[in-house]
């Protein structure tokens, strides 16, 4: 579109501030609110995917990103046993490929700097409760806008979501986890591996590379050893975390009180990403269990497509059906495999374990399998029997 638009989003998250830059760089008027008066990050160190970082790559944060965080080669679990359950490369896809493991502060910093520099307007300590008339309503009743669209890009828990469409029902995940960014100076991360241990489907350990010295470790508990009125129980989470994986014992050590951090998620599934001119964008329109890692690579890749259709289409309603074209197929399948795998790690169904001990690991061997398994971890699947192949560098190539 060339003239430019009036356009209110709500998140200071990885998909709100994405899109933000995007859209006051095109030339629209961008006006972000956000609930907390200081924007911080929320939550535990992440992996990037080839789709997310070729984002960063376009809004000029690709080297930081680089300089700040770890490569990581690949993904390996284990049974505490030692059986392979999962052994997947970047490398299988293209020799340069890789992912990135971050803090969440860095993610964050990278992208709030680059907002400040952007023409965008930041309004923060306002929680926004609805859209009236296309003006987004604070709890007391106060207005901003009116706007000509509207961004809900409030994360998993979405106020907007709940407020424009009542009657859906967003599930919380009946696992989480417990996680914490520690040193690393043995060098348990020196692999390059996102490593995991798992015992069944009730126990699982993970070790993600985030810094050239840090890791972020992650521990899969039920939801109800999570509630906030629950003081974690330390003891037995080293004494577990200990028993299935003795060589991640330092970080494990390392992993105090004050540092372990809850998590809980949920499966966010909506009929449609938009009510009229307001549109979902990241886990308020797809939130789900972080087991494929892809949740903050998506919210790069939505506002990525969507600053993209804004762009290249003559009117807004041309744009939400171009931006629905260019994300469906991708969103339904990382929506539907995660949805899916989830309980085969991170459930009481025992059975799930045994038969993914028994034929994840030989399926590595079926030709095509591999490859799916690969491509899935990559972000670049637009659905079950298509991909995108990386470029000649080996970097995602945004369309
Ligand atoms: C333990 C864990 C590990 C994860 N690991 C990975 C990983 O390895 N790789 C990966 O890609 N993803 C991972 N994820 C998922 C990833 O964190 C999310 O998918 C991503 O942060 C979603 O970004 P978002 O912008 O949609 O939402 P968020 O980042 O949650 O941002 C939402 C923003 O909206 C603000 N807000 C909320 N409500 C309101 C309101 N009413 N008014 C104003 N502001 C509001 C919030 O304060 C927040 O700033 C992980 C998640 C968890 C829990």
């Amino acid at each position: 579109m060339t003239r430019p638009l009036e356009v209110g989003v709500v998140g200071c998250g990885v998909a709100g501030q994405a899109l933000s830059v995007l859209l006051a760089e095109a030339g629209h008027r961008v006006t972000l609110f956000e609930r907390f008066a200081e924007p911080r990050p929320v939550g535990a160190g992440l992996l990037l995917q080839p789709t997310g970082l070729a984002v960063l790559e376009a809004l000029g944060l690709g080297a930081e990103a680089r300089a700040r965080g770890a490569r990581v080669v690949g993904l390996e679990a284990r049974t505490s046993g030692g059986r392979r359950v999962l052994d997947l490369r970047y490398a299988d896809l293209h020799p340069e490929a890789f992912g990135l493991g971050l803090r969440r502060t860095d993610l964050f910093d990278l992208l709030f700097a680059r907002l400040r520099r952007s023409r965008a307007q930041v309004i923060t300590g306002r929680e926004m409760a609805g859209v009236e008339r296309m003006q987004l309503v604070e709890p007391d009743g106060k207005r901003h806008g009116p706007f000509e669209l509207i961004v809900a890009a409030d994360g998993t828990n979405s106020v907007l979501r709940g407020a424009l469409m009542p009657s859906l029902k967003i599930p919380l995940y009946r696992w989480g986890c417990l996680w914490a960014t520690v040193p690393d100076p043995e060098g348990l991360g020196a692999s390059g591996l996102l490593q995991q241990r798992v015992r069944g489907t009730t126990h699982m350990l993970g070790l993600l590379p985030v810094a050239p010295d840090r890791l972020t470790l992650f521990w899969s508990l039920p939801v109800q050893a999570l509630a906030r009125e629950r003081a974690i129980d330390l003891a037995s989470f080293r004494r577990e975390a200990t028993a299935l994986w003795p060589q991640a014992a330092p970080a494990i050590e390392r992993a105090t009180q004050s540092e372990l951090a809850r998590a809980t998620y949920r499966h966010v599934s909506l009929p449609r990403w938009n009510a009229g001119p307001v549109i979902f964008l990241g886990d308020a329109a797809h939130g789900t269990s972080p087991q494929l890692g892809q949740g903050a690579n998506l919210a790069l890749m939505d506002a990525w497509a969507l600053a993209r259709s804004i762009e290249e289409s003559g009117n807004l309603l041309t744009a939400l059906i171009a931006y629905e074209r260019r994300r469906a197929s991708t969103i339904r399948y990382y929506q539907r495999v995660s949805h899916l795998l989830t309980p085969f790690f991170q459930s009481r169904k025992a059975p799930l374990g045994w038969l993914r001990d028994a034929f994840l690991g030989a399926a590595h061997e079926v030709p095509g399998v591999r490859g799916l398994m690969t491509s899935t971890l990559a972000g670049t699947r637009r659905g079950w029997f298509a991909s995108v192949p990386l470029d000649a560098a080996g970097r995602y190539p945004l369309s």
